[in-house]
């Protein structure tokens, strides 16, 4: 194995749902809902493998996901070119891959937020540059991880050349709100940087939230890669349909490097996401609404349990301090979770490049049924 890829030999999620199958623990690691998306979506996918469209379709994306794309990302006020300003990709994964591989020189540096998803700096060494970490950190009163303005402006170098944004964020589940995205813009545009902004948790805000896309700021349009994809707004996480916007020019640099990873993908399933991005957005909201009382319900049977929790604001986690309890090392904790009580969980701390900082923290995954969020709240009481 080269060097390069020596410290991403196998991912947290593998490792965790392994030993929760293996030991018959609630699955809260791996964050994948358990129930299907809208019947129309469905449907459309249905009809399209049977109607034959089961060969390559074209390398940009199906025009008519490309276009319901368009109109969706209209809806923030944002307007891309279906034909030069949007990729579809395999999974939002590919997109940020891509987005590195076209984007980003070896020996450039590219700044993350931490904690990081974990496909952020395996993308990033495998196009041989180097990320920059920069963490959240904790509001005094509420424990709210926001934004480290002044660590990321520290952080921002000679070299730097991109930043790695997400948010709704994975995996504490802190929506940044428009005064941090405007300061992320602020520092884009003084030191010219290219923002690559993951956006998959877009629509799972909660309490009245708004999620504020990087690309809507001003100086931003045009320097911004905006990544989302099907899988966490359609419950459709394993057809992989993802996607890129931006400016042409950069958007063409993606996917120089995406037709080379996969060239295309998810023939059947491209129609299925244009209808849902179209006509399903109803189904969505309740969605959204669906995963707020979840996310209450887990904060609340956590809380009881002896955990300290963090807000979460948005998506499908919340994460949970574990240092009332007793314990040090979360991710300790996480291996013996599934064994001692059958709940599995995620230590943050795999996320980081700052372990030490992060290892009281533990994410869990709500996006499940209330009858299985239910049991892992009877087991995780047994801890106290
Ligand atoms: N970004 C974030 C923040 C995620 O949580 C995930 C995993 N769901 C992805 C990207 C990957 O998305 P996809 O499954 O569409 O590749
Ligand atoms: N995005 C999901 C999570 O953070 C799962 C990703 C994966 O299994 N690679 O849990």
């Amino acid at each position: 194995l080269v060097t390069r890829m020596r410290p991403f030999t196998s991912t947290i999620f593998a490792e965790m749902t392994a030993l929760a199958t293996r030991t018959g623990a609630v699955n809260l690691g791996q964050g994948f809902p358990d129930t299907d998306g809208p019947a129309g979506m469905l449907a459309v996918a249905k009809q399209s493998i049977d109607g034959g469209l089961n060969q390559y379709p074209p390398g940009p994306g199906m025009p008519v996901l490309r276009q319901a794309i368009a109109e969706h990302r209209a809806r923030y006020g944002t307007h891309y070119d279906p034909d030069t300003e949007i990729l579809v990709t395999v999974g939002a994964t590919e997109a940020i891959a891509a987005s590195l591989l076209g984007l980003v020189e070896p020996g450039d540096e590219v700044v993350l937020i931490e904690p990081y998803y974990d496909s952020y700096a395996a993308s990033v060494a495998l196009a041989g540059a180097t990320r920059k970490a920069v963490g959240l950190v904790e509001e005094p009163g509420t424990g709210r991880l926001g934004l480290d303005v002044a660590a990321l402006r520290a952080a921002i170098g000679p070299k730097t050349r991109a930043l790695l944004l997400n948010s709704p964020h994975n995996p504490t589940g802190t929506v940044l709100d428009r005064a941090e995205l405007t300061e992320v813009a602020r520092l884009c545009v003084e030191h010219d940087l290219i923002a690559i902004t993951d956006e998959v948790y877009e629509h799972l805000v909660f309490d009245d939230r708004d999620h504020v896309p990087l690309a809507t700021l001003p100086g931003m349009a045009e320097r911004t890669v905006t990544i989302s994809g099907a899988g966490k707004t359609f419950n459709c996480t394993g057809w992989k349909i993802g996607w890129a916007c931006g400016p042409a020019e950069l958007v063409a640099a993606v996917r120089a490097a995406k037709q080379f990873l996969t060239f295309v993908g998810g023939a059947p399933f491209q129609p299925a996401v244009a209808h849902a991005l179209r006509h399903e957005l109803d189904w969505v909201a309740e969605l959204r609404t669906s995963l707020q009382d979840k996310r209450s319900r887990l904060a609340e049977g956590l809380t009881d349990a002896g955990f300290a929790v963090r807000p979460s604001e948005g998506t499908y986690f919340i994460t949970a301090d574990v240092r009332p309890l007793g314990f040090t090392d979360g991710a300790q904790l996480c291996r013996e979770l599934p064994e001692r009580i059958g709940v599995a969980g995620v230590p943050v701390q795999v996320f980081t490049d700052h372990p030490e900082q992060w290892q009281h923290l533990v994410r869990f995954a709500f996006c499940k049924k209330d009858e299985v969020l239910d049991e892992a709240i009877v087991r995780l009481r047994k801890l106290g």
